[in-house]
């Protein structure tokens, strides 16, 4: 029993040596990565379920490093989170989102929405109401292009300074939506207290459909409610035909995933885009 804790002991320590040292290698090469311009946005198209027409797209932010190769956001995120470093990639995605709304109606390209996502962390500082309407004037965007993605534990803590930001976001015309439904500690009261336009059901609950009946459960549940409330609902990681039918079918307003298009750079996705 004692070598076997003291095992355990020594792998534990070595999990958190590497983690450790992910922070500080990240960390370093994080803080150049803006000014050095190696952060990008990739877009993936959102359809309406019926007409099967782009009507939105989600922007994911991409970190391709020289040194460390192309970084994932889930793991660079927590990083910039804990190293105090969100509040410039935040602001960065902002940004750049209302930039390429802009340089999109520019080119004809309108009747679309981009949605971005803010962490926990972003919606609880005080300037991220003043950065929204900030980008969106220096883009001369409307508000109503913008989408913002949250997710629900970013609703749980903080709760009267965040509905506060929120509600002054919504008054700029941008949307909110809820990212992730159903995976983290939901509370209806939620849907009620943010007025929120739009709620994605999380890939785990689309991943086993059509066939898993809980699954299937689950997505009507959250469609009827949505529905009821007045809220549309979107469907994330539809990766087969029969995946997107079912949800159209049970009346899932929007669809994203594979099966319609990975997130790509804005020079690939712009081909999918409406004209005005
Ligand atoms: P998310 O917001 O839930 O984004 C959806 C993730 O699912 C994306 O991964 C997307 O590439 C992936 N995905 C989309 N369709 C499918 C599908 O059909 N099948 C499968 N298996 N996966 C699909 P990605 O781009 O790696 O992003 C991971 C997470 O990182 C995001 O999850 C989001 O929470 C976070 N993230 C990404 N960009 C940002 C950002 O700019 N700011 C913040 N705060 N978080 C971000
Ligand atoms: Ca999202
Ligand atoms: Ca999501
Ligand atoms: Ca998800």
């Amino acid at each position: 029993a004692k070598r076997q804790g003291r095992d355990a002991a020594c792998m534990f320590s070595v999990e958190q040596m590497q983690e450790l040292e992910d922070r500080l290698v990240l960390g370093a090469r994080l803080r150049e990565a803006i000014p050095r311009g190696e952060l990008e946005l990739h877009y993936q198209p959102i359809l309406d379920a019926g007409r099967r027409v782009v009507t939105g797209l989600e922007a994911l932010v991409r970190w391709n490093s020289p040194e460390l190769g192309r970084v994932p956001p889930g793991r660079f995120i927590p990083i910039a989170e804990a190293l105090g470093l969100m509040p410039e990639v935040g602001l960065w995605v902002i940004d750049e989102a209302c930039r390429q709304l802009r340089a999109w109606e520019d080119a004809g390209l309108d009747g679309f929405t981009v949605a971005v996502n803010v962490s926990a962390l972003q919606l609880q500082r005080p300037d991220i109401v003043r950065q929204v309407r900030d980008s969106l004037a220096r883009h001369g965007v409307p508000g109503r292009r913008l989408e913002i993605e949250l997710t629900e534990s970013s609703l749980m803590e903080h709760v009267d300074r965040v509905q506060g930001h929120l509600a002054d976001i919504k008054a700029l015309g941008v949307r909110l939506s809820l990212d992730d439904f159903g995976t983290g500690y939901s509370s209806l009261a939620y849907l009620k207290q943010f007025s929120l336009d739009r709620l994605k059901i999380d890939r785990s609950f689309v991943m086993g459909l059509p066939g898993n009946a809980d699954d299937a459960a689950i997505a009507r549940t959250i469609i009827a409610m949505g529905h009821q409330l007045r809220i549309a609902v979107a469907a994330e990681g539809v990766e087969t035909a029969e995946q997107a039918d079912f949800l159209a079918g049970i009346g899932c307003d929007e669809l994203q995933g594979y099966h319609f298009g990975r997130p790509a750079p804005a020079a690939e996705i712009q081909a999918r885009l409406p004209r005005a």
